[in-house]
């Protein structure tokens, strides 16, 4: 069927479209555009009444040929003055149209016989296309066609997002039957605050803009409209669906933060034993450091939150290095001291080796009195071992469980877990932090305290909208006497300069690290560059020891390398990104990132922030290579510009946010959140300031409204969000 041709479509009318019109979307899809539909997520009414056009065609006017310019979109009526096929160059069909102010030759490639019978000399047609020039006269090539004189429409016609299994005159009507019948109410009660109220004065008239009228309008607008208050979504219609959906957002936030509320937690406060001191104090004397203030104060929040029978939940955010390891590990403590389990999570097995040790060292000699010991599960453990640590845990004479993903398996039964401490929280989905939940659910009805840890803290507007029922906790400043770290980016071909600096480091007793680029999908490739660098490396620097870390190496290898690198007896380390969290040896000076643009903007901050951990000056390289390309791509180059202009992890995290938008942002923390459709945070923040403001009173007052609000927005994805 040619796509060009709505004449030759509408002699067959879809008889699909038609089931669609009459609700057969909702049973059991049985044609292909059926199941196009239902895979798009246009299941309900308002599913489709809320599925805008992508852009809009006029085809409400007819113009006069004479007034078309070149390359201009147009709508005639003209008389066929001839018609004819023609085999040269190609076989075409090749007719000639007269509107009385110019002609225009039209030309099909492939044509039907419906359509050499709209087109026979002497009839009138309707043709819209686009108009070009040349040598042989003005041309259109596969316009659109069909007779004369049938009504115009009145608004413009919508072009929607659409697949190849769904032709855009189905899914039209689809969209029209499903704004038809959709239930389209006012949610918004009489005494919600008028939302056209908290932006611009020149969008005052939008209380006149319901949600119908608002859908009406933006599928069907006449043709007199700004398309560009359209397409900037400046539109009052914009401006009210906008409204609704961040209405929605927060409602739905709000909802799930008030039934966290109600769950119960084990109150968790540190009790001295008589004439001892709390395992939390004992711990803060023995750290070979005084803690930041900022450190103090987020330890504050937290000692809060665990006194309260609120299960906390609360994001921990620090830039790399602030030291919230420490901060967790005195949370541990707190909870240890109540009497309680305490788990912590890290994603990867080097990570959790780490924690392990520094936590091992500072709270196992002050547990050991007791007879409390820390336990650890990874992945790669044998399973005597295993055995040992999964009784201890069960007997709770494991007072501190430090490991992977394997701390949540099935076989893993705490006696009493109370807290569990998450690092890095993204790299945690949320089916995986819920696992973590039930952990505790199986012995009692309480909930655990949750303490998510992360390095790229959330962007402010996304932490109102996305994170509602998180709270915040920020350690703004890092410990004293670090050096900030230099960024260089530089290109491959200076790669030798390089070698030499790093001769130069190790000359002052300092260490390297060497991370390899990430090549997705293929463990194997990256592998591969990861040896060939480490050849070379030794090649280059004959008398050091140069290290190799993988993500393919057995645990036990990969332990014994890191040690001899902790330990200093490693010059270099080449790594893949098995490092890229958590690693901690200040003595390492100078990162250098292989073909840098490969990598995201927080993970190239991560990796910057296995530096600078000392006193030494430090530097992070950042090679980059064009490979053929002359030249980076844009996203590539504000990435390592990002990152060569600033150390601020929260400015990072903002620029990430601009770079990628909310959409990769949250995807890659696996949020669970629905991303908002219509609205964005960057334009839309007194719409989102109205949205927070209503949404308790909605749900106070209103609670019917808040429902139904909620559900025509959010459907089927409200479980989810609830989980
Ligand atoms: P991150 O926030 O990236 O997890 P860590 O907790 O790993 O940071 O801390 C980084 C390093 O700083 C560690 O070696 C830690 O022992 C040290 N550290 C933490 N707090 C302080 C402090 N207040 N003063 C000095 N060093 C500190
Ligand atoms: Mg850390």
């Amino acid at each position: 069927m040619p796509e060009t041709s709505p004449a030759a479509k509408s002699g067959r009318a879809p008889t699909a479209a038609t089931a669609a019109a009459k609700g057969a979307v909702k049973s059991a899809a049985t044609s292909p555009a059926q199941k196009a539909l239902l895979k798009m997520g246009l299941r309900r009414d308002i599913d489709l009444a809320l599925h805008l056009p992508l852009r809009y065609e006029d085809e409400t006017r007819i113009v006069r040929l004479r007034d078309v310019r070149e390359g201009e979109h147009a709508q005639i009526e003209a008389e066929v003055t001839s018609s004819e096929i023609v085999l040269r160059p190609r076989r075409q069909l090749v007719v000639t149209v007269d509107d009385g102010s110019d002609s225009c030759s039209l030309r099909f490639f492939t044509f039907y016989p419906a359509h050499q019978k709209t087109l026979t000399v002497g009839a009138r047609v309707r043709v819209r296309g686009e108009v070009r020039g040349g040598f042989l006269g003005r041309q259109m090539l596969h316009p659109q066609v069909r007779a004369a004189g049938s009504p115009l429409p009145e608004a413009l016609t919508p072009v929607y997002p659409t697949v190849a299994a769904l032709p855009q005159g189905y899914i039209r009507k689809a969209v029209a039957s499903g704004l038809n019948r959709a239930d389209l109410r006012e949610t918004l009660p009489n005494d919600a605050p008028d939302y056209a109220a908290q932006i611009s004065s020149q969008n005052r008239l939008q209380h006149a803009w319901d949600l119908r009228k608002a859908l009406s309008f933006l599928h069907h607008p006449s043709p007199d409209v700004a398309l560009a208050a359209l397409e900037d979504r400046s539109h009052p219609a914009w401006q009210r669906l906008k409204a609704e959906e961040l209405l929605a957002q927060q409602l739905s936030q709000l909802q799930a933060k008030r039934e966290r509320d109600r769950l119960r937690a084990p109150p968790l406060v540190a009790r001295a034993k008589r004439g001892s001191k709390t395992l939390h104090d004992q711990l803060l004397a023995a750290l070979p450091f005084q803690l930041t203030a900022a450190q103090q104060k987020v330890g504050r929040e937290i000692a809060a939150d665990l006194a309260r029978q609120v299960p906390m939940n609360r994001l921990l955010q620090g830039d790399v290095g602030a030291g919230k390891t420490v901060v967790a590990a005195l949370a541990a403590a707190i909870c240890i001291d109540a009497g309680w389990q305490c788990a912590l999570m890290a994603p990867t097995e080097i990570l959790a080796d780490q924690h392990f040790r520094k936590l091992v060292g500072w709270l196992e000699p002050l547990l050991a009195p007791s007879g409390k010991s820390v336990a650890w599960l990874t992945g790669g453990q044998k399973k005597k071992e295993r055995d040992g640590m999964l009784a201890r845990i069960a007997s709770g004479e494991a007072a501190l469980v430090v490991g992977t993903h394997a701390v949540i398996q099935e076989r893993v039964v705490f006696q009493r877990l109370a807290l569990a401490l998450i690092d890095e929280q993204h790299r945690f989905g949320v089916a995986q932090r819920l696992a973590l939940r039930d952990k505790m659910a199986a012995t009692s009805q309480l909930e655990p305290h949750l303490l998510m840890m992360t390095a790229t803290p959330i962007p402010r507007t996304l932490a109102m909208s996305y994170y509602a029922d998180l709270d915040v906790s920020s350690i703004d400043e890092l410990p004293p006497g670090r050096t900030p770290i230099v960024t260089k980016v530089v290109h491959d071909s200076r790669r030798d300069e390089l070698v030499q600096r790093i001769k130069s480091q190790l000359g002052q007793g300092r260490q390297v690290y060497w991370v390899c680029p990430l090549i997705e999908e293929s463990e194997t490739l990256d592998l591969r560059n990861a040896t060939e660098t480490h050849a070379t490396l030794c090649a280059e620097l004959p008398g050091v020891l140069v290290g190799l870390l993988h993500s393919r190496m057995p645990a036990a290898e990969k332990k014994a390398q890191m040690a001899a690198f902790t330990e200093g007896l490693m010059g270099v380390l080449v790594s893949t990104t098995v490092i890229e969290v958590g690693v901690d040896v200040p003595n390492a000076s100078l990162m250098v990132i292989e073909h840098a643009e490969r990598f995201g903007l927080s993970q190239l901050h991560q990796l910057r922030g296995r530096v600078g951990r000392g006193a030494a000056a430090s530097a992070c390289v950042l090679l980059y290579s064009t490979g053929d390309a002359p030249r980076l791509g844009e996203t590539a180059r504000a990435r390592l510009k990002a990152m060569a202009e600033t150390n601020d992890g929260f400015e990072i995290a903002r620029r990430d946010l601009e770079i990628r938008g909310p959409g990769e942002f949250l995807g890659a923390r696996q949020s669970g959140a629905p991303l908002l459709r219509f609205a964005d945070l960057e334009t839309d923040g007194e719409l989102l300031a109205w949205a927070r403001e209503l949404a308790p009173h909605m749900l106070d007052r209103h609670p019917r409204l808040a429902e139904q609000h909620v559900t025509r927005w959010l459907g089927e994805k409200l479980d989810y969000l609830l989980a």
